[in-house]
């Protein structure tokens, strides 16, 4: 896929996976592009249902009231934005590194009579085109591990936070060194999805670096990346499109469910008042 090609910056690379996912039918995953949260003993729920439990955990971490503004970094078609302005009464406003994923999400927005309290714009969360102080939260769902500057990216959110404004965001992150045997598998889908997995060891102080005080820190792996790649391995014809590569070269869900070094986080921080 087109990720050899070194003309091209990351984010523009992504910028094109994204525009080839949105040309995809999506209406099977709800329009939302994250993994789902569940409860352990309930793994069943559909995926669709997962994952909106997940945008909604984030929401509620983000204490919103009518009337606030929020910014979506990295809001794909922007179905988890439509969410949280219906269900918190708060203004969303959602960037993405996507140009068609920026339309589809306006497209939609309109569709679903939302136009005047969401809105959507092309950009680099490396360079968020906002003024500082403009918004009272920030979310960032499975987005910030696309770029290439973590600490930069978490800088530039807390610059457009007001004091006292919450980030919630997930990321997925090394629990721990890959075994030798599944580097293989995680290196392949980290490639095809142009991401890279934190460091767990340096998330405290890099937040600090950036200027954030931590909240929580919520290990998800068990309730979400490990279900989330056992659903999405019984039903993996969907990717096939997106990877033009021969078969045996193509990411594959059902190699990803037994890397417990795989891990996804549920942060949440604010910026010192
Ligand atoms: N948060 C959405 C989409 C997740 S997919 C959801 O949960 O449904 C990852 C998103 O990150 C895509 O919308 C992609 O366009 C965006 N993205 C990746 N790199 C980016 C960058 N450098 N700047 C802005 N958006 C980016």
């Amino acid at each position: 896929m087109s990720a050899q090609n070194a003309t091209l910056s990351v984010p523009e690379e992504v910028g094109l996976l994204y525009d080839r996912l949105t040309a995809l039918d999506t209406e099977g995953t709800g329009g939302s592009l994250h993994l789902g949260f569940w409860d352990l003993d309930n793994t069943e729920v559909p995926l669709v249902e997962a994952a909106d439990r997940l945008t909604d955990m984030m929401t509620e971490r983000l204490r919103l009231e009518a009337g606030h503004k929020v910014l979506d970094v990295g809001c794909g078609l922007g179905q988890p934005a439509g969410r949280i302005a219906r269900r918190t009464g708060a203004h969303v406003t959602g960037i993405a590194i996507s140009r068609d994923q920026i339309t589809r999400a306006t497209e939609l927005a309109e569709a679903d009579g939302l136009a005047g309290q969401v809105e959507f714009q092309h950009g680099d969360a490396m360079n968020l085109p906002f003024p500082d102080a403009s918004f009272d939260a920030v979310i960032a769902i499975e987005s910030i591990f696309h770029m290439p500057d973590r600490e930069q990216v978490l800088s530039e959110i807390q610059r457009v936070l007001k004091p006292g404004g919450r980030l919630t965001l997930t990321d997925f992150f090394a629990r721990g060194p890959i075994p030798a045997d599944k580097q293989e598998h995680v290196d392949r889908c980290l490639r095809d999805f142009i991401m890279t997995l934190a460091d767990g060891d340096d998330y405290l102080p890099m937040l600090r670096r950036a200027g954030l005080r931590i909240a929580e820190f919520f290990d998800i792996t068990e309730q979400s990346v490990r279900p989330t790649f056992q659903q999405m391995s019984q039903a993996n014809d969907q990717l096939d499109p997106v990877f033009d590569e021969e078969a045996d070269k193509k990411f594959s869900p059902a190699d990803m469910v037994d890397v417990d070094e795989f891990g996804s986080v549920l942060l949440t921080a604010e910026k010192p008042r």
